[in-house]
């Protein structure tokens, strides 16, 4: 079990549940726009977020932003030092550092000189991106040059007598990303924030972090992630939750099912299966339902469902549990199967 590293109010690693990130994308100093985003993400179920901090007056709106927010804060900050030492003082929870990127030693202890007295945690990490050109050229293999230029780090935070930290190791590969957390796994306690780097667009970064991040949370690795987007952020929180659901982490959140269609269905399950998902899909409580296209497999298939329905030609089977309680008339079966869903859900939260 890796160790727990407090962000504000919540604990990651140890065996907490794996919290959510995402990233703002307004400029940070435009407190009343980045305030409302992270309001709307905090909505979508995003358990952290970060800021970029480009410049002395983003690092002083953290502390503004702060008191109209409810989920930690972290700011994300590249080669200048003295903003990472302003984020810390203004309240920021975390911060998010490349070390190899600050300028030298010297200048990265300020940091975590400045962190040890404000107990702030820290993410240090490698991004395929901007790794350190001397271990490309000591390691042929990019992903020994990440683990290695990542565990070089975590050895001068060591020596350093600084252990509040989260690692990352990125690659926009989704290969090398789940190597080098295999690794790193393996070699160090500190909770892990995974994520496939520089995913691209949601038609294909969804898949990318699918398989990336999927893969690592089957095999118990990652404490923290986000599921980086090329779109609007609250995308990623989306797209979290149902990685997550997928992967069977404990999250609150639909797991929803339903079946490819064959030539046995007699209704247009698409468009039924679309429309019920719609209007269930912000549910809260962690519930799974299915939605089959016929009687023959719909109750079979759907066994491990808190709910679901089975279309027939003119009626619909209603099922709890993988086992039929009813028929339904296919007329506004929309809506009564959404209804009942619904009630079910307010049952499992009682
Ligand atoms: S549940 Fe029925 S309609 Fe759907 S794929 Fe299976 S057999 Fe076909």
């Amino acid at each position: 079990m890796t160790k727990q590293v407090k962000i504000g109010k919540i604990n990651i690693g140890g065996g907490n549940q794996i919290a959510i990130q995402s990233m703002t994308n307004t400029p940070t100093q435009d407190i009343d726009k980045t305030v409302q985003q992270i309001l709307d993400l905090e909505k979508a179920g995003c358990d952290i977020v970060r800021v970029a901090v480009l410049d002395k007056k983003d690092a002083k709106a953290i502390s503004d932003i702060k008191l109209c927010i409810h989920i930690p804060l972290v700011a994300d900050i590249h080669f200048d030092y003295l903003l990472a030492l302003e984020a810390i003082k203004n309240g920021a929870d975390k911060i998010r550092i490349n070390p190899s990127n600050i300028g030298s030693e010297e200048k990265v202890l300020k940091i975590i000189d400045c962190a040890k007295s404000y107990q702030t945690s820290m993410r240090i990490g490698v991004n395929s991106g901007s790794i350190d050109k001397v271990f490309l050229k000591k390691y042929p293999d990019k992903t020994d040059a990440l683990v290695n230029s990542l565990l070089s780090e975590v050895a001068f935070f060591e020596k350093n007598a600084f252990d509040n930290l989260v690692l990352s190791i990125k690659s926009s590969s989704v290969k090398e990303t789940v190597e080098a957390n295999r690794i790193i796994s393996k070699l160090t306690s500190y909770p892990l924030h995974i994520g496939v780097t520089e995913a691209g667009v949601p038609e294909i970064g969804l898949i990318k972090n699918s398989i990336g991040i999927g893969s690592l949370l089957l095999e118990g690795i990652g404490d923290t992630l986000r599921v980086s987007l090329t779109c609007n952020p609250i995308e990623e929180v989306y797209a979290a939750k149902k990685i997550l659901t997928a992967c069977e982490k404990p999250i609150k959140g639909i797991n929803f099912i339903s079946c490819p269609t064959c030539g046995r269905c007699q209704v247009d399950m698409v468009k039924y299966a679309s429309l019920i998902y719609e209007k269930i899909k912000n549910i809260n409580t962690k519930m799974t339902v299915a939605v089959m296209g016929c009687a023959v497999n719909g109750p079979g298939e759907a066994q491990s469902a808190d709910i679901g329905i089975a279309f027939g030609t003119d009626k619909a089977l209603l099922f709890k549990n993988g086992k039929i309680v009813c028929s339904l008339p296919l007329e506004n079966i929309v809506d009564t199967f959404v209804n009942t869903v619904f009630d079910t859900a307010l049952s499992l939260t009682k």
